[in-house]
């Protein structure tokens, strides 16, 4: 059976800048996502998106293209990052569990030895990667079928509990700036913000995406 070739709209590319594979990946994971937990597309606050990309590799891109298709945005709160440097998120929605996603060894290496990462490895940016070669890899990604991309893992006993928005908040008794309550610290008898009272930034999200909530 052909598989048919899956259309991401082009505003998602101007969003993210350049023509690359992972955004497309990232968007096709949001969608099946999606479908999977039964819902829309996220106006607000429902969705959460647990990401296990770190810094330094460039498969980020990845997380541009979840942001556009299920509206789960960094601005929002809604996307954790989980900095274990695989190619995998996790889903969740309140009332539906999680379902979990990785990019198949054998994708990543179906894509690997193509001319856009000989580019890529020689410094180019994708923005100067000739179209066609862009264009090739980004086709390989929208005709893949689900099956080829992804170990989905539905997680129905998932739980997360984000963290309860407040609009409280004091000025920091050094600097004299608003701070959101929950970052103030105490220092010395005085409420102060993080960088005033040189204590590291506590906030972290951990948890093991595969023997956890089963
Ligand atoms: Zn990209
Ligand atoms: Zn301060």
């Amino acid at each position: 059976m052909k598989t048919q070739k899956f259309q991401v709209p082009d505003w998602t590319y101007e969003f993210h800048g350049h023509q690359c594979p992972f955004m497309p990946i990232g968007y096709r994971m949001g969608v099946v996502a999606m479908e999977k937990l039964g819902i829309e597309r996220c106006k607000d606050h429902e969705l959460h998106v647990l990401s296990e990309m770190g810094v330094g590799h460039p498969q980020g891109c990845m997380q541009d293209g979840i942001m556009s298709s299920t509206g789960a945005t960094f601005g929002k709160g809604l996307i954790e990052k989980l900095n274990y440097g695989k190619v995998a998120a996790t889903f969740w929605y309140p009332g539906k569990g999680g379902v979990r996603f990785f990019l198949k060894n054998e994708f990543q290496e179906k894509l690997a030895p193509h001319d856009f990462f000989k580019y890529r490895k020689k410094g180019v940016e994708p923005s100067d990667i000739p179209t066609e070669v862009s264009q090739d890899i980004i086709d390989i990604v929208l005709t893949a079928s689900i099956d080829e991309l992804f170990t989905i893992e539905m997680l129905p006993n998932f739980n997360y509990t984000p963290v309860k928005g407040s609009f409280a908040k004091a000025k920091c008794e050094v600097c004299d700036e608003y701070t959101f309550e929950r970052y103030l610290r105490v220092k010395e008898g005085k409420k102060v913000c993080i960088p005033c009272s040189n204590q590291e930034p506590t906030e972290h999200v951990f948890y093991h995406p595969i023997t956890e909530n089963k």
